[in-house]
């Protein structure tokens, strides 16, 4: 059995490559083989995000404080809230973050893979209209 305190995990910033606004992992659970389970906090500021990607495998989305908006391609918004889940089944094209007037922290869990950026960013049109 492995017990990590709350201080003891690393958080460190995400970067801005793959996301918009500042965006901090915490390493949960690193995946101990690149294809293994993966989980790992993401904490949001107010209006940042992710750029559009998948999961080879799907991943779930936990929501421990804020409110997540979590949109597909094909337009479903979900705006899921502290204690909610919300999945994206392998392969669906879809990005999430923070809503604009509060920070966001969600588990991402995840397995098969790394995750597979599209090189689209989530332009703030497409980030209004999600609300
Ligand atoms: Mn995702």
């Amino acid at each position: 059995m492995e017990h990590q305190a709350g201080d003891d995990i690393d958080w460190g910033p995400a970067g801005t490559e793959h996301f918009t606004g500042e965006v901090d992992f915490g390493a949960v659970h690193p995946p101990d083989t690149p294809e293994a389970l993966a989980v790992l906090g993401v904490r949001f500021s107010p209006g940042a995000r992710s750029d559009w990607h998948r999961h080879p495998a799907g991943q779930v989305l936990y929501v421990v404080e804020g409110t997540a908006l979590v949109q597909d391609d094909a337009g479903s918004v979900a705006v899921a809230g502290p204690g909610d889940a919300v999945y994206a089944p392998p392969g669906e094209v879809h990005w999430h973050g923070a809503g604009p007037d509060e920070a966001m922290t969600h588990l991402s869990i995840t397995d098969g893979g790394p995750t597979e950026w599209l090189g689209r960013k989530v332009t703030d049109e497409e980030y209004r209209s999600a609300r």
